[in-house]
């Protein structure tokens, strides 16, 4: 197919001081959680992208220093030369497919934590750590930051060595130096790097002059600059950043703008639209000369015309949409823009640097699995066998697998009880703020509907008989699971007593549109997103709600994704009492009494009914009834019955698409041994 003409203007070459990109989709760095630990999955993970038309591919924070050790978050890694391999290989890798590589050099400061190395960390002025243990950083000396410039320095010709073709300067999310000295609440120093802006501002200047004196005759170096923090006169605020870039405008070869700090510039879909950086970045290019790249979960290819022809920006920069479709760019010059995965913005990505793992995606199964079980994002391997599959569910799980089972080229047959497709996406998606999840669902409803080798049926409620009449040899059961209603979960290791009345309601009972009447304890057991979001549906429909949890905050798993403090703040906003650190001992007609999980102290909260944010069981009936009959499955035809998904193991949809994706990718080819994925065994001593 034909790219669309309108979008031509996306594929122009930029040129960027000394190199030129071949068009204008930049993956700005982002963390994954392989970095220096999984060099061949990290290099593997980002050749992806530059297969899938990205021009400029970046790595994640670099650290050029023991004293700015990010630990235990796993990012890349400059100290010295022994550290240049790893990161050649990623160039290596990325040039292949004609992408230019960027390399985002940091010193951390006092928001490193130094766990690793146990160097004393460095900032502007003497500090506690934000990280780590409960540690100061001392002030640097005039000679310290001799030191980091020349550390700097020879980071900049290592990277230019393995082969790196933009160098960037870290300026952003109130991570490292060259941004904690432009911050008035960090620097206090009375020399010339501090007080006014333009003393903040001498050591960005200083390290791009560094930079660009080492490495700009064969590099382009980039600033990566936050314009906003949020905080007042306490950060960066847009009056100051418009200045810096004043003072700075065309020594740069590339502005990288953003919004600091992570929480803000990674916002969920809950918490904010595509575009939504605009506002407080948009006004870069008026200021500089030079090519501006930027971020907002861009996967509309309208928008991101918009966004050139505007003049907002000049690159369109992506962190997530490239993680969901490192093809994205592809596909629109294939004129295939129907095809692209678009993210969701649900953060899941964001975990996997969050816990140092490799980087997951909910809409990319293979995202982090490139090198390690050879999964590319967009190929995979004929079927090998005519064996029929029936899938049973049509959730995320289910739709995962009938779409890669039929890209294999396998007869596909996929039942679903319900009318609509989806499972637990579509239902979730109607709940305030998730209507972007629902593109889980209809990405591969998409796929699914070009392939003639899959066939679809609604509204049939699949049993075990069903399934022997059908007779296909391989049957996969995606049946999804439910919310318990008996309050058993992480903190009550039994029913709680009381719960067994019609006045418990579980999330599955409001996702289908039943709701309790007021006031209603809203207990939440889970931790993650969908006590708050239950709590925003209550409110909307006026019940007087209060809110229990075990744990010591709301929502404490969010931190994970970035999105704990933007919760915080919408259910303050909600007006309701928010009692945390305590468990429900019972439950009557009138109220609930509550016990502090520390003292042991009760209270009673009145409360005509209760919804229940508690765990879930799987729908495993048909599997147990499947099984029963198992003496009758050869003679129907039928060889294995597989369940996927959250009839296997509740999880977050992340897990149902990646448990469909694995079963379609292993149907007739064995994984031999325990460990189903290469990786770098352990370390031999050295001798
Ligand atoms: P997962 O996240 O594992 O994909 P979901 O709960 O999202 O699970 O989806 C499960 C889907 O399976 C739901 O759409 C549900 O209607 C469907 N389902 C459950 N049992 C049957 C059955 N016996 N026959 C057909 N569809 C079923
Ligand atoms: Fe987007 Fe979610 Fe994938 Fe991250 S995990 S790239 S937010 S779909």
């Amino acid at each position: 197919m034909q790219r669309d003409p309108r979008y031509d203007i996306l594929f122009e070459p930029v040129r960027i001081g000394p190199v030129t990109a071949k068009n204008r989709f930049f993956q700005v760095p982002h963390c994954n959680g392989m970095g220096h630990a999984m060099p061949e999955a990290h290099a593997a993970m980002r050749a992806a992208k530059a297969e899938g038309g990205w021009a400029v591919v970046s790595t994640e924070e670099c650290e050029i220093h023991p004293s700015g050790d990010i630990s235990p978050y796993v990012e890349a890694r400059l100290w010295d030369d022994s550290d240049i391999p790893a990161l050649a290989l990623m160039c290596e890798q990325v040039h292949v497919h004609g992408a230019l590589a960027a390399i985002e050099l940091t010193h951390n400061g006092p928001t490193s934590s130094n766990l690793y190395s146990r160097e004393v960390a460095l900032a502007p002025s003497h500090q506690p750590l934000k990280y780590g243990y409960p540690q100061h950083a001392r002030a640097m000396t005039l000679r310290d930051i001799r030191d980091y410039r020349r550390w700097h320095r020879d980071a900049a010709l290592r990277a230019k060595r393995a082969g790196f073709d933009i160098v960037y300067i870290y300026a952003a999310h109130d991570l490292s130096l060259a941004m904690h000295f432009l911050q008035q609440r960090r620097n206090h120093r009375t020399d010339e790097y501090g007080g006014s802006l333009e003393n903040r501002v001498r050591l960005l200047r200083e390290l791009i002059s560094d930079t660009k004196e080492a490495v700009g005759d064969k590099c382009a170096v980039a600033v990566r600059f936050a314009t906003e923090e949020f905080l007042g006169v306490d950060g960066v605020r847009e009056s100051e950043a418009r200045e810096v870039v004043h003072l700075l405008a065309d020594l740069p070869d590339l502005w990288d703008v953003n919004i600091a700090a992570w929480h803000m510039d990674s916002q969920t879909s809950r918490f904010a639209d595509e575009g939504y950086q605009e506002p407080f970045t948009g006004w870069v290019k008026s200021i500089t000369r030079k090519p501006v790249v930027g971020v907002g979960r861009f996967t509309s290819p309208d928008t991101m015309v918009g966004q050139i022809r505007r003049g907002v920006l000049d690159f369109i920069g992506a962190a997530r949409p490239s993680i969901a479709d490192p093809f994205l760019p592809r596909k629109i010059e294939e004129g295939r823009s129907e095809d692209i995965r678009e993210c969701i913005g649900c953060n899941i990505c964001v975990t996997g640097d969050m816990t140092s793992t490799p980087i997951r995606c909910t809409q990319n199964p293979t995202m982090g699995e490139e090198w390690r079980k050879s999964w590319h994002p967009e190929h995979i391997a004929p079927s090998k066998s005519a064996k029929r599959v029936l899938v049973v569910g049509g959730g995320p799980a289910g739709l995962e697998a009938a779409r890669a089972l039929g890209q294999r080229g396998y007869e596909v047959h996929l039942a679903e009880a319900s009318r609509e497709l989806g499972g637990r996406v579509s239902l979730e998606a109607r709940l305030p703020g998730l209507a972007q999840w629902a593109r889980v669902r209809d990405w591969r409803i998409t796929q699914l509907q070009k392939m003639a080798n899959v066939a679809i049926y609604r509204e049939n409620d699949i049993s075990a008989a069903d399934v022997l009449e059908f007779g296909a040899e391989r049957v996969v059961l995606a049946t999804g699971c439910h919310w318990r209603r008996d309050g058993y979960g992480r903190s009550n290791g039994a029913a709680i007593p009381g719960f067994d009345s019609a006045r418990v309601f579980t999330p599955d009972d409001l996702m289908r549109g039943r709701l309790p009447d007021g006031p209603v304890l809203l207990f939440d057991d889970d931790a993650f997103y969908l006590g708050s979001v239950i709590a925003e549906v209550l409110r909307a429909a006026n019940r007087e709600v209060t809110y229990v949890t075990p744990d010591d905050v709301v929502a404490s798993w969010t931190t994970y994704t970035q999105e704990y403090r933007h919760v915080q703040k919408r259910l303050r906003s909600l007006g309701m009492p928010i009692i945390t650190g305590h468990n429900i001992r019972s439950v009557d007609g009138e109220g609930a009494q509550l016990v502090c999980v520390y003292s042991g102290r009760e209270q009673r909260v009145s409360c005509s009914s209760v919804v229940a944010v508690t765990a879930r069981l799987p729908n495993d009936g048909l599997q147990k009834a499947l099984e029963a009959l198992s003496a009758d499955w050869k003679a129907a035809g039928v060889e294995a019955v597989t369940p996927i998904g959250d009839c296997h193991a509740p999880g977050l949809i992340a897990h149902a698409v990646y448990a469909g994706h694995r079963y379609a990718r292993e149907l007739d080819e064995p994984v031999e041994g325990e460990v189903c994925f290469r990786r770098r065994a352990s370390q031999p001593p050295m001798t």
